[in-house]
Formats: C-alpha cells, sequence, structure tokens
C-alpha cells in the first residue's frame, strides 16, 4: 500500500477584498513533502504571518514558492513587503519563485517598483524567479503539477483556478470566479477544494454565492469542501449550513491536515 505523505493547510486569510468581518485578505500556507508554499498573498498577509508564525508554527523562512490564481490586489499586494521581510527580517540567501498566470513577472515587478523603486534593483538579498502558466494547461512548478483553467472574473487580472498536485495531495483553489462548471470537473475526487464564497446570494456574475454551492453541492466529489474569500452575511450563512451542505468554513489561523 502507498502512504501519500501528509499537508497541512493553514488558513492565513479568509475574507473577501474588503477585509469584512475583521479578517484577512486570501493566502493560504500548505506544507507538503516538498516544502512550504503560499497560495495568493494578500495586503494582510505579512502581518498574518508575523501573528500566526508562533501560534501555527510557521517558519517564515521555509516558504519556497508562491502561487498566485490571478492578479488582483487583495491576491498580490502584500509582496512588496514580505519579499522586503524576507531580506531584511531574514536574510534570506535561497532564491523564491512566484508562479502566476500569463502576465505575472510584468504585474510584480511593476507593483514592486512602484511600491519599493530600489528594491527589485539592488535590495533584494536572493534571486527572485518568475514562472507563468496559460489560462488553460498543465505544467511543472516547484516540483508540483498545476493544472489552470480560465476563472470567471475580470479577464484584466489573468484569473485562474487551479489545481496543484503532488505526492501529497491535490488540491484545487478556485481563486475569484463566478460559479464554473469547469471547476466541478478540476476538482473531481480531490483531496479538497478551498472555494470562494464572496455572497450569500447570487448578485455578481465574477464571485460564487453560497446559493450556487447549495444548488450544486452534490456535484462536488472532492474529499473535504472549503469555502474562503467572505463576505460577513456570506459566512455566517456558511456556518449556520455547513453541517447540511457537508462543507467546511475558513477562518484565520484554521490548521487542516489533509
Ligand atoms: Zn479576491
Amino acid at each position: 500500500m502507498i502512504i501519500q505523505p501528509s499537508t497541512r493547510l493553514v488558513t492565513i486569510g479568509s475574507s473577501d477584498a474588503f477585509n469584512h468581518g475583521g479578517r484577512a485578505n486570501s493566502c493560504f500556507w500548505v506544507e507538503d513533502h516538498l516544502g512550504v508554499y503560499l497560495i495568493d498573498c494578500g495586503p494582510t498577509t505579512p502581518i498574518s504571518l508575523q501573528n500566526l508564525s508562533v501560534s501555527r508554527g510557521l517558519s517564515i523562512p521555509k516558504i519556497d514558492v508562491i502561487y498566485l490564481t490571478h492578479l488582483h490586489g487583495d491576491h498580490i499586494a502584500g509582496l512588496p513587503v514580505l519579499l522586503l521581510e524576507l531580506t531584511f527580517g531574514q536574510q534570506r540567501e535561497r532564491p523564491l519563485l512566484i508562479a502566476g498566470p500569463t502576465g505575472t513577472e510584468e504585474r510584480i515587478r511593476a507593483l514592486c517598483d512602484c511600491t519599493y523603486p530600489s528594491m527589485l534593483k539592488e535590495l533584494l538579498s536572493f534571486q527572485l524567479l518568475f514562472k507563468e502558466w496559460p489560462l488553460q494547461g498543465t505544467g511543472t512548478y516547484a516540483q508540483r503539477t498545476v493544472q489552470s483553467i480560465p476563472a470567471l472574473h475580470d479577464p484584466h487580472a489573468s484569473p485562474t483556478s487551479i489545481k496543484i498536485s503532488s505526492q501529497s495531495h491535490s488540491l484545487v483553489f478556485s481563486g475569484d470566479t463566478g460559479w464554473n462548471e469547469k471547476l466541478v470537473e478540476l476538482s473531481a475526487d480531490t483531496d479538497a477544494l478551498i472555494i470562494e464564497c464572496s455572497f450569500q446570494d447570487h448578485i455578481f456574475d465574477g464571485h460564487i454565492s453560497l446559493a450556487e454551492i447549495e444548488k450544486y453541492r452534490s456535484t462536488l466529489t472532492s474529499k473535504r469542501l472549503i469555502l474562503t474569500h467572505f463576505g460577513e452575511r456570506s459566512r455566517a450563512a456558511a456556518v449556520e449550513k455547513q453541517a447540511l451542505l457537508k462543507l467546511e468554513v475558513a477562518d484565520d489561523g484554521v490548521v487542516w491536515n489533509i
């Protein structure tokens, strides 16, 4: 029998773009047999990592790669400060990979140049590497397989939903998206689908509502269904229905062993 190595998934931030409910912006910390990676890096990520590092045993220098689902501020704007922390706080020397959809390198370089103009030219103590995936495709990024599909969201943000697979796990992150039948296929029989739930009812085409998750719940076959990217109302409604819909509700600092 093959024993699958374990994976630790830590919720760093579970709010929507606006920190509703006083929660932090999108970011997950994932530890598998290859090391540590982040999914997304919202503006609150640096302070949340500091706050959770002792209580959740997070060692910031261990981050090897940051995978980005798309290029909106609430998913990338923590990067400049985190990169500076790795330089000045952690004296990092190992390279760091940022992997994301088409346009990632140009957008992240622009973000860094606009916030700390000297950073990429002379400040960083380590090599910053970039890799990009197409909106639709499958490739290997830091020894993990990433399958991307186009998400139904602002096209200027290169939105993708991604499945990350390694010997340790198969995890699907919806990123920000409207309800998408392709996400059902992508997440079929995976260890977990981490899905956004910005609204209680469908009021915006570019985000998923709890009402849609409830409507299509029976089609989702991942072993765990974890909701995140909450507004206040959608989170309260999800807590109320979590037993009925067999789902789990993310909160800042919550840890799952996959
Ligand atoms: Zn978002």
